[in-house]
């Protein structure tokens, strides 16, 4: 009992119980002097044809017939793995009218694209795609599958890995494959303070979902590759439970997932006006305003603004951070910025390890004096005329 981390093991009654804190993390029965202590796995046989399965699969998410930019994220990085294994990356597109993104696709070195016509699967409807995949998944028998880690793909990931009875690593940071074919999936966990390296070697496709702007874009090419397949749609695929009531186009606008330039408030800022401040300075240099969590917490800042693990993940060219320290969970949503600019009144705040420009002063001071500076044109070494 007393080497379980979790409190997981209780004596009641004279008899051993191992309680729903239990995380099966094996600890017990490498303590357990007698080995009395098992754990059952009823199905860890190996794969039986672990051959038969090949090919990387990527589900290409579409919104209002817009291919959306981390399905060519997940491409560039479909396309190094399946390099690696000597297979291919095939896509899956399900919408309407969607030929010519279908076409599209083909210019980022797919070998095939497997497109899904109908007015029913004009949006995100899970029940319908959820089959659809699940029956190109039983036709193709690819390797690996790839999702973004949008609200789509982390509602149709789980569902399409039950369904399949495969194991499923969310929000990847990296991938990398074994000369085996397994797929290393990188995530955080515990908080950020270990990488976790999680393999699925007994069930196929492996599955792992990646956040928007976490991989590099496969280059667009000058000529297009492969083909694509149009498929049946059967009528009894698209079949739902759920009805729609209405339909409201989601609104279009810059994100602080997709905006070249990012301002991003700490709890340095210190009182919600400071935001209106920093505001001014994203709108002077063309770019979002983004916050740490702390201010998402307070109530100052809407949530979709928040940068780090539990965010958003943001890869602009340049980040300017006021007021923030520079925790992990932070710097895990911020760090792929090809240029960091900090501004911090403590000049060990660990923000200023990762910067490449810092400032170390009071924001209140900087940031207008900075405001004024852009303003008048006065930047010489052009530091913000990125875009
Ligand atoms: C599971 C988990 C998930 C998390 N996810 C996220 C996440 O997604 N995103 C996130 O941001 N955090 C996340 N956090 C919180 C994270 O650990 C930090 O607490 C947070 O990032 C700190 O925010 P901050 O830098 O704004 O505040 P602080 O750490 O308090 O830093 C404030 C900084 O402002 C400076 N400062 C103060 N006044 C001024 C001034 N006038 N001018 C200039 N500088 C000044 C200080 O020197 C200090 O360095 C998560 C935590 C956990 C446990």
């Amino acid at each position: 009992m007393e080497v379980c981390p979790f409190e997981g093991i209780t004596m009641e009654g004279g008899q051993v119980e191992f309680t729903d804190a239990c995380r099966l993390c094996r600890v017990c029965i490498k303590a357990c002097p007698t080995g009395a202590i098992w754990l059952e796995q009823s199905d860890a046989g190996p794969i039986l044809e672990r051959d038969k399965y090949k090919d990387v699969l990527i589900f290409a998410e579409q919104r209002q017939g817009r291919i959306q930019p981390v399905t060519y994220e997940l491409i560039g990085k479909g396309l190094e793995l399946a390099r690696c294994l000597g297979q291919e990356v095939i896509v899956f597109l399900a919408g309407r009218d969607l030929k010519a993104q279908a076409h599209e696709l083909l210019l980022y070195g797919v070998s095939r694209v497997y497109l899904y016509e109908h007015k029913a699967l004009e949006h995100f409807r899970i029940e319908p795609y959820t089959s659809l995949i699940v029956d190109l998944v039983n036709d193709t028998l690819p390797n690996i599958l790839l999702m973004g880690a949008t609200p789509v793909g982390r509602s149709l990931a789980p569902r399409v890995a039950a369904r399949l009875r495969t194991g499923l690593t969310a929000d990847c940071t990296s991938l990398s494959v074994k000369e085996n074919g397994d797929l290393v999936q990188t995530r955080p966990a515990f908080g950020g303070d270990v990488m976790a390296q999680i393999i699925t070697p007994r069930h196929r496709p492996q599955m792992a979902t990646v956040r928007h702007k976490v991989m590099a874009s496969a280059p667009r090419l000058a000529e297009p590759k492969g083909e694509v397949k149009e498929c049946a749609v059967d009528e009894s695929k698209l079949k739902s439970g759920i009805a729609v009531l209405k339909f409201e186009p989601y609104q279009i606008t810059t994100s602080i997932s997709d905006a070249e330039i990012v301002v991003a408030g700490g709890r340095g800022v210190g009182r919600p006006e400071g935001l209106k401040l920093l505001e001014q300075l994203a709108v002077e240099v063309g770019g979002a305003l983004g916050v740490t969590r702390p201010l998402v917490e307070q109530g100052w800042a809407d949530y979709t603004m928040q940068i780090g693990m539990s965010g958003r993940t943001i890869r602009p060219r340049l980040y300017i951070g006021c007021g923030i320290s520079g925790a992990i969970q932070h710097v895990a949503g911020m760090r792929g910025a090809e240029a960091i600019f900090a501004i911090n009144s403590d000049p060990n705040a660990p923000i200023f390890d990762i910067a490449h420009y810092g400032l170390v002063g009071d924001m209140y001071e900087i940031v207008p004096h900075l405001i004024a500076m852009i303003r008048e044109g006065d930047d010489p070494n052009g530091v913000f005329q990125l875009s």
